[in-house]
């Protein structure tokens, strides 16, 4: 099922010198880190090699430098936030290859921890410029890729390196693809597809590719908008991409032929503007919302007929909420369908897996995120796994 390597296949690493591609791109405020959920994702893995004798430096971009040097990106800053959640005292190294970094390997003990400064401050690394590979890889003897949100960019320290060092899946990454691949590679039937988020516009190909893969899908958000309005339906002031009603009809068409069941809502939660708990807020059919309506949330009667739905499923795969979840009362059927996957996968019916900086959000919102498979915090990475692309950090594991 999973053709790369894993940590289970690295061997003894006593003493030696292992690269470690981790995500600590975190969210800062005034210096601090304020979340460190992508640091204990790759806690298992550091501390796995360290506690087998490695000597462990941690690879990572942070922001968009362009290649160049600046103070206010520099991967120092989190390395307090490091240390916290590891609970080991950890150096870091202002360069990422080259004899600042040979020295460190020689006064790191077997277990020593540094994190290299930003990679992005190279040119190389966004350009996957095989030079700069080599000269990180000369200070060590394997490679070991954490960092599937990394996984979607050919860059040197996310691809490169996996072609110049024995390179390993860490156990984060591990993770991550087993989930993927049990909810779309190879599957248990039928597979479900929730899709919901403002635009078809920016999920065309991950649309495309779900009808071809999956037994239902459900669209919901905006783009179900524009899925309506493409079938004749009046969607009055809804967000809706109107010149996108021929390419809505061809996934339709293309779900049609492909066998998969695409699910529309077919009542809807509207108002006149777009606030909190609005006056003149109301559930009707698609069919009745007004030209000065807009329609913010799927209908009660739809998510009831859609928890059925995934009631005869075994697979849930899910990116992008039914509705402008951020202001209630437009969060109900995000929540409720949220809820009703959390039960079935408690009950061991459902495997569910899902992703998205939106979707994560709205998950923990309802108190679901804890319940699901799997939830994946990789964002672009995710998506493009969602449209069926091989992402090249993946690829490169995979030799
Ligand atoms: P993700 O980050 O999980 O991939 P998206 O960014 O695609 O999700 O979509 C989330 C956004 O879609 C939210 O900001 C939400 O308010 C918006 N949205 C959902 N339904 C509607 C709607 N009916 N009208 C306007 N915006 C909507
Ligand atoms: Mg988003």
């Amino acid at each position: 099922m999973t053709d790369f390597r894993t940590l289970d296949a690295v061997g003894d690493v006593h003493g030696k010198v292992a690269l470690v591609r981790v995500d600590l791109n975190l969210p800062m405020q005034d210096g601090a880190v304020t979340d460190d959920t992508r640091i204990k994702a790759s806690a298992p893995t550091i501390l796995e090699l360290a506690d087998g004798g490695a000597k462990v430096l941690l690879l990572a971009h942070f922001g968009r430098p362009k290649g160049a040097r600046s103070s206010v990106m520099s991967l120092s800053m989190v390395i307090d936030a490091v240390q916290d959640v590891l609970g080991r005292e950890v150096m870091f190294v202002p360069e990422i290859y080259g004899p600042v970094v040979e020295q460190t390997v020689g006064i790191l003990p077997p277990g020593g921890i540094a994190v290299l400064e930003n990679t992005r401050f190279w040119p190389g690394e966004e350009a996957n410029d095989p030079e700069l590979a080599k000269a990180i890889a000369a200070n060590a003897d394997l490679f070991v890729n954490d960092a599937f949100s990394a996984a979607h960019r050919a860059h040197a320290t996310t691809e490169g390196l996996a072609h110049v060092l024995p390179a390993f899946a860490g156990r984060a990454m591990e993770a991550e693809l087993t989930a993927l691949q049990k909810a779309l590679g190879n599957p248990e039937r039928p597979v479900a597809a929730v899709v919901g988020g403002a635009k078809v516009s920016s999920k065309l190909d991950v649309l495309t590719h779900l009808v071809g893969q999956v037994d239902h899908l459900i669209i919901g958000g905006g783009m179900a908008n524009t899925f309506l309005a493409a079938r004749g339906v009046d969607v009055g002031k809804s967000l809706c991409e109107h010149d996108l009603a021929a390419t809505a009809d061809q996934i339709l068409a293309a779900a049609d032929k492909a066998g998969c069941t695409v699910h529309l809502p077919y009542d809807v939660v509207v108002a006149k503007e777009f606030a909190a708990n609005p006056a003149g807020l109301r559930t009707c059919n698609v069919h009745e919302v007004a030209a000065d309506e807009m329609i913010l949330d799927v209908g009660p009667q739809a998510v009831e007929a859609l928890a059925d739905v995934l009631k005869t499923c075994r697979t849930l795969v899910w990116n992008g909420p039914l509705g402008a979840f951020e202001t209630p009362p437009f969060d109900a059927a995000t929540v409720a369908l949220a809820q009703s996957a959390a039960a079935l996968t408690r009950e061991g019916a459902l495997v569910s897996v899902a992703g998205g900086g939106d979707t994560v959000a709205a998950l923990n919102q309802a108190g679901a995120a804890g319940d699901f498979s799997y939830i994946s915090t990789a964002g672009g990475a995710f998506l493009e796994w969602m449209e069926g692309r091989e992402l090249p950090g993946v690829k490169a594991l995979q030799r």
